[in-house]
């Protein structure tokens, strides 16, 4: 078969559609790696700068392609992106009457990403493909872009901050290198018991990353409206055996509070997606 594309140009790479970085599928999270397509570097022969001259007859380097792929590489693995999210990519097959507005949302933000550019809540029940959506827009901008990024469980960020707490490591280790990335993640706001003590480390951190001008991105099975949030039945304070539970209707703000929220409302953009439950198909 000809693998020449109908321009002249050699067909992109399927395994990496020709960005030069393959990801796969590693225990917890997916991991990138430089495709066998982009091994060897024929524009730097490994030496990592290409060299030329200027008008005035200086020596310039400038880092090679190569060189920036690797960098990407390692900032796709620092992202800590889940496994199962290896084949997230903003593709026009994964765009459908459901997801529209939000597949747009985060295909602009991807093209047109400068720090400190506005975040988005991604809000909508389990399974409709949140988290898959937010995973190939930072698919996008690390390997595409080159963009330092996290990928944050809401639950296990709390979890791994009260350990880090319990265990006396200081706050700066701790909530820094949250606060400075460039986009953070923070995927299923509002899950989890919901404590004050939760609410102010997160009032903490994105307050702080709103004053550094940082992008963050938030998805939660709470919306906006009780006939689509996410619906929990607990027992009742009084409650006695035998007793049956209640329903609980959170609205997203009222599961965040109204400081959260408004923050919320200042530096993100708001979006909810509604339609099947895809995590059969992906
Ligand atoms: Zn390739
Ligand atoms: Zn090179």
């Amino acid at each position: 078969m000809n693998n020449l594309a109908m321009d002249g140009q050699p067909a992109a790479c399927a395994a990496c559609e020709g960005t030069g970085i393959e990801v796969l599928p590693n225990f917890s999270t997916a991991e990138a790696r430089i495709c066998a397509c982009s091994r060897r570097c024929t524009q730097c022969g490994g030496a990592r700068y290409l060299f030329s001259r200027d008008a005035a007859g200086r020596d310039i380097a400038r880092p090679c392609a190569c060189a920036l792929r690797e960098m990407r590489v390692r900032r796709y693995n620092e992202a800590r992106i889940p496994s199962k999210f290896a084949n997230a990519r903003l593709r026009p097959q994964y765009r459908d009457k459901d997801n529209e507005r939000a597949f747009s949302m985060f295909k602009l933000l991807a093209a047109e990403f400068q720090p400190g550019h506005k975040g988005i809540v991604l809000m909508g029940e389990a399974g409709v493909g949140k988290s898959f959506l937010v995973a190939a827009f930072l698919n996008e901008i690390i390997v595409r872009h080159g963009i330092g990024a996290q990928f944050q469980d809401f639950f296990h960020l709390l979890k791994d901050l009260r350990s880090g707490y319990s265990q006396d490591r200081p706050e700066s280790e701790l909530i820094e290198p949250l606060v400075n990335i460039d986009v953070l993640v923070i995927d299923e706001l509002g899950k989890g018991r919901n404590t004050p003590w939760e609410k102010d480390i997160l009032d903490g951190i994105i307050s702080q990353r709103y004053n550094n001008r940082k992008t963050t991105i938030f998805t939660s099975n709470y919306t906006d409206s009780r006939a689509t949030t996410l619906v929990e039945r607990v027992r009742s304070r009084d409650w006695n055996p035998g007793d049956g539970e209640v329903e609980l209707r959170d609205t997203l703000q009222e599961r965040v509070g109204s400081r959260i929220y408004s923050r919320l409302r200042e530096m993100c953009d708001f979006v909810t997606m509604s339609g099947h439950d895809r995590r059969e198909a992906l």
